[in-house]
């Protein structure tokens, strides 16, 4: 249950103090100044909703799930199905079963690959990735064309960070089994037309699968309405605890796929001679899960259905939009990314300021934003910069952490010169 502003529908944006409420640790300070939280996009901060269903669940409902015919174990297993189904309305995946709890999006992508993509791909095939991805979702396809002679292909990004939908034409082919591609980038912010995407890999005969990573807390998603094959999601960088993550699955493929961990829950039957498989989704959920982290993640998609999203977007729409303004006018600071459709990150680096001083100055103001490559280095590369600084945000910062940021750099600047 909600106990605050969330509880209501149509909020405003007069809400913001109760909904910072709901997060405890926004009231905290660090180094003598109110905490100024502006890393989102690595991690978000967690409402009590969802700390409250971990505590609960660890002080009095804790038990395994799937084996006992205990009370305790049926509840949780009834409790992590519930959330399953949670998940799956969230992203509107047609049946639950298509819904598996893995670690995060890094475990998602690589059940993909170790399991679809290793039964598929053979010598002479091709994965097409895009220049703007996660380190995630580059490194395990990198392995699996190594193991098997397949060729990793690259759609090209602009200067302006976003992917031009004719050169990642182009880069499909007949031999392309496999695209992946992130849906919203990390560093750059860039929202990308997934939907076009999806529909041209899937002309050419490829299997989609999206990195959703940072697109699932920021906007609906609709696996669906996408066409994909795979979606993978971060609970963690949607108010959920860290370790719980989700990979949307096509039914079929799911169905079709060769498990990619073996142990106890994914099977049907174990003999020496040949041990069968459960369906989908226990096949790919070997041994004991992440319990309470499938509750948390179910209780932050109720936070977040509750909050809605109309609040969700205003609110980033206007933190965004403020950011980039009041950034502008710090002398010397360049923006590393320019596309129009994104989603409230701002990277930048400044002249004469390394990436991670700026980010050490601005922590003695309380101010904690992310310097460094971002697990993407391509994308540094290709804007040749080492480093940049991000600010991301969430629906429960305020126009007034941006100006603290803001003054936190124009000090950073006089120090400089
Ligand atoms: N993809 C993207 C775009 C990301 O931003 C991240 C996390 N930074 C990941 C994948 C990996 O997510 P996780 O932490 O859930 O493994």
């Amino acid at each position: 249950m909600l106990k605050t502003a969330a509880r209501s529908s149509g909020r405003t944006a007069s809400d913001i103090r109760s909904v910072r409420d709901d997060f405890p640790i926004l009231q905290r300070q660090v180094r003598g100044k109110p905490l100024v939280y502006l890393d989102n996009a690595a991690t978000s901060q967690k409402p009590s909703q969802v700390i409250e269903t971990l505590s609960r669940y660890y002080r009095s409902q804790n038990a395994n799930i799937h084996r006992g015919v205990y009370y305790l174990s049926e509840r949780a297993t009834a409790d992590y199905e519930a959330a399953r189904v949670r998940a799956q309305r969230f992203l509107n995946a047609a049946q639950p079963e298509e819904v598996v709890f893995v670690r995060g999006a890094t475990e998602a992508i690589n059940l993909v690959v170790g399991s679809y993509g290793r039964s598929v791909l053979r010598s002479g095939d091709e994965v097409l990735i895009s220049a703007m991805e996660h380190h995630s979702n580059i490194v395990p396809w990198q392995i699996l064309c190594e193991a098997v002679g397949a060729r990793l292909r690259v759609a090209p990004i602009d200067r302006a960070g976003t992917l031009p939908v004719d050169e990642f034409e182009r880069a499909l082919s007949p031999r392309t089994k496999i695209v992946a591609v992130v849906h919203v980038s990390n560093s750059l912010g860039t929202i990308n037309p997934v939907k076009q995407l999806v529909s041209l890999a899937k002309e050419s005969g490829a299997v989609v699968l999206v990195d959703g990573a940072q697109a699932a807390p920021h906007m609906q998603v609709d696996v669906q309405q996408l066409g994909c094959d795979f979606y993978t999601v971060s609970g963690h960088k949607m108010y959920a605890p860290t370790g719980i993550g989700l990979l949307y699955g096509r039914g079929e493929l799911l169905e079709a796929m060769p498990p990619y961990q073996g142990g106890g829950e994914m099977i049907r039957s174990v003999a020496f001679e040949k041990t069968t498989y459960a369906p989908p989704p226990a096949k790919f959920e070997a041994g004991t899960p992440h319990i309470a982290g499938a509750l948390g993640l179910g209780a932050a998609i109720e936070y977040i259905e509750q909050i809605g999203w109309g609040f969700i977007h205003e609110r980033e729409a206007s933190l965004l939009e403020h950011a980039l303004e009041r950034l502008a006018t710090v002398p010397g600071l360049r923006f590393v990314g320019s596309a129009r459709e994104r989603a409230s990150v701002v990277s930048f680096v400044m002249d004469g300021i390394h990436a991670h001083d700026i980010g050490t100055i601005v922590d003695q103001e309380g101010v904690a934003i992310r310097t460094g490559h971002h697990c993407t280095q391509p994308v540094m590369d290709f804007f040749r910069v080492p480093a940049t600084a991000r600010a991301s945000f969430a629906f429960y910062n305020t126009l007034d952490e941006v100006d603290v940021l803001v003054r936190a750099l124009q000090e950073a600047r006089e120090v400089f010169g």
